[in-house]
């Protein structure tokens, strides 16, 4: 029984040293290392999402009022993607996912479908309900590119859909596309 304790005492020490507290989600460290794999295995689809407007939510409902639109909108992305998908809290209000084996359309439907699910139906906040937005800059990495640089194209992305409005999926063009220009 004392080993059966130590195997248990371990698994949550190992799964606490993954996740991010307030979400459950991954954690930044996780997705980093996640992606650095997934990266080595073939072409990844990474989406950066960040909470619209996101401070006037915390000065209108509090702190508190905020933890909980953020721990709803990780159950909201937790719901519609897969199982082999990470999803992870990569800063205050800035999540990152990784997408296993998505073809870019299916990525682009994924990430189209991540925002509609926000937008749909407002928070409950304790103090009110609050309608919620994200912002979703969506790069699609060939193999070889680091997870830094991965990050770097999907937070272009993000601020590009930031810059045209938010609540909205903008896409990074791939390098090839890039240089055509
Ligand atoms: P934008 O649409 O440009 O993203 O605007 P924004 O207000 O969302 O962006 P900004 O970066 O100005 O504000 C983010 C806020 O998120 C500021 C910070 O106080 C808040 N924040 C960060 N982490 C947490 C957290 O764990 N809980 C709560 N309640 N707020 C947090
Ligand atoms: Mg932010
Ligand atoms: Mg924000």
């Amino acid at each position: 029984r004392y080993e059966e304790r130590l195997r248990t005492d371990l698994d949550r020490s190992l799964e606490l040293a993954v996740s991010d507290p307030l979400t459950g989600l991954r954690n930044r460290r996780f997705v980093q290392h996640h992606l650095e794999a997934a990266l080595r295995a073939g072409d990844v689809a990474v989406m950066m999402i960040d909470v619209d407007r996101f401070k006037a939510i915390n000065d209108g409902h509090g702190h508190a009022g905020g933890d909980k639109v953020l721990q709803e909108v990780a159950e909201r992305l937790r719901s519609q993607l897969r199982a082999a998908d990470v999803v992870a809290r990569f800063g205050g209000e800035e999540f990152l996912v990784v997408l296993a084996d998505a073809p870019p359309d299916e990525a682009v439907a994924i990430a189209e479908r991540l925002r509609a699910v926000l937008e749909r139906t407002p928070i409950p906040t304790g103090q009110g309900e609050v309608s919620v937005t994200v912002s979703i800059g969506l790069a699609i990495t060939p193999t070889g590119v680091s997870a830094s640089e991965a990050i770097a194209a999907a937070d272009v992305a993000l601020y590009r859909a930031k810059s045209l409005g938010r609540n909205r999926v903008e896409f990074a063009p791939s390098r090839a596309a890039q240089s055509k220009d």
